[in-house]
This record gives C-alpha cells, structure tokens and sequence, in this order.
C-alpha cells in the first residue's frame, strides 16, 4: 500500500498536513528523523503511517501511561493493532502478552523509558523485527528538556541493544534549538532528517493581564468569551478555590487535578470534553493527549515556569483552526514560588555536581525568559516564535500587544496615499484587512498572511489575477477587500 492510499485507508485524510510527509518519506527511507511539530498539527501520524506499512512492530517510547493509552484507543479504533505495556498490566498476563507481540499480533507497541532494560522485554525486543523506534516528547531526553526523565539518558543504550539497529524518529511539540540538538546527541541520532515546521498558530491571540484581582478578572474573562474554556491553575489547593468560586458564582465548570479520584477525574474530563460543562479548572495534569478541537479560551491563572510549559498548555486552544484567546494573569510575585520550587526540588542522582549546577542554571533561564514574556514589552507572537528559533515579523496585528497599538497603525491606515512610501501602503493594507477580518470574525492574518502582504506591496498588483497569486478570496465579502486592495495600489 503506497502512503497515500495508507494515509486514506486508517487516517481518513486526502493529504498532508505541513511537514508530515517530509517526516514520513525520511522514516520509510531508514533514516533516522527529528520532528518538531507544534500541538494539534498531526506530530503522530508521522510515525503511525510509517508503522502500518512497515513490516514488524514499532516500538514507542512515550512518558506518560494516559497519553499512550490515548493512542492505543485512537489506533484501535482505526483498526490498527496497538498495545500499551505499562505498570498497570497485571503481572500474569505479561507473558501472554510478550506471546502475542512475537505473533505478529501487533502493529504498534508503546512503552515508557522505564521498561526498556527489563529483562523479559531486552527479551521479547531480541525476538521480533523492529524497523522502527519512536521517541515521543522527545525534550524528556534532555536533561534542560521540561520534563527531564534520567532515563530517557539510556535509551540510546537501548537501540545498541538491538539485533538491528532500527531507524530512530524523535518528536518534540515544542523545543528551543538547544535542546533540539540535545536530543540528537543524547539519542545518538545518525545524520538525521530534521523537519521543524513553523511553531505559529495563526488563529490565537495571545495577551498577558496584569492584576491585582485575579478571581474577579477571570469571572469577567469567562463570561465575555463563548465555548469551551480552560482555566490552569498552578496548585491542587488554588484549583479547588477558582472552581468553587466560579460554581458559586454560577459558571458551568468541573475541576481536575491529580488530588482528586480517578472517577472524579473521569467524569470531568467526559463532561468537558462533550461540552456538557463549559470549564475546566486544572492544574497542568490535564491536557495531555485530550483531544478537543474547539477550546476558544485557556486562561492562565499563574505564570508557568517556561516558555515551552506555556505554549504546550495555551496550545490546546483553537485546535479547530478558528479563532481562540490564551491569556495570561500576571502578578509579579509568581517569579518567588517558581524560584522556592527551583531551590528546594529533588536533584537527580545520576547527575554530578556540575550537571545539577547546570541544570539548576538552565531552569533560572527560563523563569528569566518567562518573565520577560509576561513583561509585555513586545508582541507575544513574535516572543514566542524568537524563543522557538523561528524568525517572525516585526508584528503580527492578533495579540495583546499589537492590539494595543492598533489606533496608531489605523491611523497611519487612515493616511494612506498622501505619500509613495512601501510603509504606509503596507499599513494601509494592513487596515483593510483588519476591517475585512473583522467583519469575518476571523483573525487577519488567516486571510492574508503578512507575508503575503508584503509580497504585495513588493509586487503591487494592479488586476484581481495578479492579487490571487497572493490571497485566496472565497466569499463574497472577501472578494470585495480584494477590489479595495486593488483601488489601492492604483493610487501609488
Ligand atoms: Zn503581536
């Protein structure tokens, strides 16, 4: 079966989204590969299209027992054979499990890093064709990755192990570029294919709020936004005080942290997730591997300790592409706990003196890099993207920031014409597509991306066949600021 076909046939897509199928012919080539994909872009069917048309079982290493159980269930459910084997198989069944992998029974199997060097399993992996091995969340390998797993240390040991060295594909969600080549060293990664597709959501406005009332700015910001919402908290104790509050107060929520039982935690989760209940109060426990395409709002009630926390949690919103707010409430004594945590958390002991000191530095660069991100002294989307190593325009129009600034840029909009310069003609555009965005309850940059704007204003297209090199109009209404853009341009 050819990818396409496969891709049809167990995903139910026609084609590629962004970087998937560079991903994907690099792996069925043998080579090792790096993904780096944002949330919510299809980072899993670059290695679960490769797995069904490989002949042999892929293995995947994946740090959290829920998100591979999600998996499983999603594969499942496709009709492809998947299998997690984590602590809660009873000891008995082990064996007969290990029988059927040896079957060719299973497609798939996701393990945690822990596993690798248990006996039984060193065994089962001597006796079965494995082409390929996934490292999933990748940054865990990195001793500056966020969730930093000593284990992840070995799993380069692992693969020598191995009859046959498989082809490795590492994914990350969101990694600086120092722990990107992290993981290659770690991983022993040889002469990889890296593919790093852009970390830009388009269709999520950002902003951090200062305030000395929390609990009244939340309720507000609640009850202005529609849909499902998510509020993250940083403790059990301040997840129950906002859910209570917000109950009292009258708002449809449900609370979730890892304090509370399992069927609480379930029932939460379904009732939310069917939009039953229309919020979510959460420590960071909830969100990995959920699948809710239509978050329109995810509100921090605390600064997280890092840029890649945040992104990873504020990322859940907007899945379906449409337009979605992540805000942050800031108060400047958030860098104090983050800091206690910092001092007083357990050290790993497989680490020297100088690792910890490191390791110690790198999490106070972080906070430093947080903060500065909450400072605000810059668009939030060109922030982020930077700290991600991608390059951004100088502003993007669709955050706090650049909002703020709007009624200067309307302004210089206003004044188009009076002078032949490529700035004013790109604002100029710039507030027509604001008007038009507007009017479309979408964000401007779906319509036309900046890029794209510039590309105008570099080419200037004076017909509605050049213009449609560069947007793609649809509706009535859009077509309708094409023929102003046009008038525009006429004018220069
Ligand atoms: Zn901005």
């Amino acid at each position: 079966m050819d990818k396409y076909r496969a891709l049809k046939k167990y995903f139910g897509y026609t084609s590629f989204r962004q970087g998937q199928e560079q991903i994907i012919d690099s792996i069925l080539s043998g080579r090792d590969t790096v993904g780096v994909l944002p949330t919510g872009t299809g980072k899993s069917v670059c290695y679960q299209l490769p797995a069904v048309m490989l002949k042999g079982v892929t293995l995947v290493i994946s740090p959290l027992i829920s998100l591979m159980n999600d998996q499983v269930k999603n594969l499942n459910a496709k009709n492809i054979k998947a299998l997690a084997l984590n602590s809660l198989i009873p000891k008995g069944k082990t064996e007969r499990l290990y029988k059927s992998i040896i079957n060719g029974e299973y497609t798939l199997l996701y393990v945690a890093p822990e596993r690798l060097f248990n006996e039984g399993f060193l065994k089962l992996c001597g006796s079965i064709d494995i082409p390929l091995a996934v490292v999933d969340e990748a940054h865990c390998v990195c001793q500056w990755g966020m969730d930093f797993r000593p284990e992840y240390l070995k799993i380069a040991d692992f693969i020598a192990r191995l009859p046959k060295r498989p082809c490795v594909a590492a994914f990350t969600a969101s990694a600086t570029p120092d722990i990107r080549s992290g993981i290659e060293k770690i991983l022993k990664l040889n002469e990889p294919c890296k593919v790093v597709t852009g970390f830009d959501r388009p269709n999520l406005f950002f902003d951090v709020i200062q305030t000395g009332s929390k609990l009244a700015k939340t309720a507000q910001l609640l009850k202005k936004k529609q849909g499902s919402k998510i509020v993250y908290c940083s403790t059990r104790r301040q997840t129950d005080e906002i859910y209570n509050y917000l109950t009292a107060n009258g708002f449809n929520a449900a609370s979730y942290h890892a304090g509370l039982d399992s069927l609480h935690r379930q029932n939460a989760r379904e009732k939310f997730i069917s939009g039953e209940k229309e919020i979510i109060v959460a420590t960071n426990a909830f969100g990995m591997g959920i699948d809710k395409p239509d978050v329109r709002l995810v509100l921090h009630y605390n600064m997280p300790p890092d840029v890649e926390s945040y992104y990873q949690q504020a990322g859940r919103a907007g899945r379906d592409g449409l337009a979605a707010e992540c805000i942050l409430l800031y108060s400047p004594p958030a860098r104090k706990t983050h800091e206690f945590l910092i001092e007083n958390s357990e050290t790993n002991p497989e680490l020297d003196k100088k690792q910890q000191d490191e390791h110690k530095a790198m999490r106070y660069k972080r906070l430093d890099d947080m903060e500065l991100y909450c400072r605000g002294n810059v668009c939030f989307r060109k922030y982020i993207l930077n700290y991600f190593g991608q390059e951004s325009d100088d502003e993007c129009d669709y955050c706090g920031y650049c909002g703020n600034n709007k009624t200067e840029k309307e302004e210089a909009g206003k004044e188009y014409g009076l002078r032949n310069t490529d700035a004013q003609y790109l604002a100029a555009l710039k507030a027509i597509r604001k008007k038009a965005a507007k009017s479309c309850h979408i964000p401007g940059r779906l319509l036309v991306s900046d890029y794209e704007l510039k590309k105008i204003v570099r080419t200037r297209p004076d017909n509605f066949d050049e213009l449609e090199k560069y947007c793609s109009f649809s509706s009535y209404q859009l077509r309708k600021i094409g023929i102003d853009i046009i008038k525009i341009c006429n004018l220069y």
